[in-house]
């Protein structure tokens, strides 16, 4: 079983409301490690910290941490790309595995100089900046958010070591190791599963990162926001093969992070499904 922790931090808003109550019967497992923002250090739990000031200055501008400041929402920000960033660490100590992360605001509309969509910091761009202090010098972000990740890809744009492949509205590819994959409308969950397994799991293969991030938005799910036509169940067959292709290239590191969503539902079904399978628990086929 591989160890996995869950990076969970408070948010006012609707679609985690379920949450952490909806993790019951993961907490439990020995192979499971708790972060919580508010609770920490009870009953063998651990705390989430918030991102040191310091290492936010190296995916972001002065006048964009500034502009955050100004909007109320500084220290919620602090701990949503936290828990990237402990997950990150964690992993390298070799005290966890792989990790989910739960973010209020975040992650990947967080640009060095702009930010929208409630992504205020890009906890991967900031994880990805500790990781390179430390000698670390491959990164893979997959993102399946139904948009486009423009501000992982405006802190990475000219960065050849970060493979960044996004599922979003259109097709492109550079020599940066940049590659957007489009997903149409209205498209099935073979259809979206055979674009990965081409556009992704050869690149990352090859590429051979250190770490694999996973932005995971399930706004494309049929009824969300950013409805693509996909089902909940497509989320954990997605899960699925991300991690086994981060167990195969890169010692199972893999951080899946909360990214767009809207639906308390959807996040009450999925998040909870991708945990078990991440930690290895409840006989991973029969929930995908
Ligand atoms: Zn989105
Ligand atoms: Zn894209």
């Amino acid at each position: 079983m591989k160890r996995t922790g869950i990076f969970f931090t408070y948010f006012q808003g609707e679609r985690l409301k379920d949450f952490p109550g909806a993790l019951e019967g993961l907490l439990d497992k020995p192979n499971v490690s708790y972060y919580d923002a508010v609770y920490g250090s009870r009953d063998g739990l651990f705390y989430l910290e918030p991102v040191a000031e310091r290492l936010l200055s190296k995916a972001h501008s002065q006048n964009m941490i500034e502009s955050v400041k100004r909007t109320g929402d500084y220290e919620s920000a602090l701990y949503s790309a936290g828990g990237t960033v402990q997950a990150a660490e964690e992993i390298l100590r070799g005290d966890i595995d792989n990790a989910f992360v739960f973010t209020s605001f975040g992650d990947h509309h967080a640009g060095r100089n702009f930010y929208h969509g409630m992504c205020y910091f890009n906890g991967a761009a900031v994880a990805i900046a500790m990781l390179k202090e430390k000698g670390i010098k491959r990164f893979a972000i997959i993102d399946t958010d139904s948009h486009h990740g423009d501000g992982t890809r405006d802190i990475f744009r000219r960065d050849s070591g970060v493979l960044h492949v996004c599922f979003c509205h259109q097709d492109h590819s550079d020599p940066y190791n940049k590659i957007d994959v489009q997903i149409p409308n209205r498209t099935t969950d073979e259809e979206y599963l055979s674009k990965m397994k081409q556009a992704f799991i050869p690149k990352a293969t090859a590429f051979k990162p250190e770490y694999i991030f996973w932005e995971y938005g399930y706004d494309a799910t049929r009824g969300e926001y950013g409805d693509k036509g996909i089902s909940r169940d497509f989320h954990m067959r997605l899960a699925e093969l991300i991690k086994t292709t981060a167990d195969e290239i890169c010692k199972g590191r893999l951080i899946a992070i909360l990214c767009g969503g809207s639906t308390r539902d959807v996040a009450a079904y999925t998040i909870p499904r991708i945990i078990a399978i991440l930690a290895e628990l409840n006989g991973r086929s029969q929930i995908a």
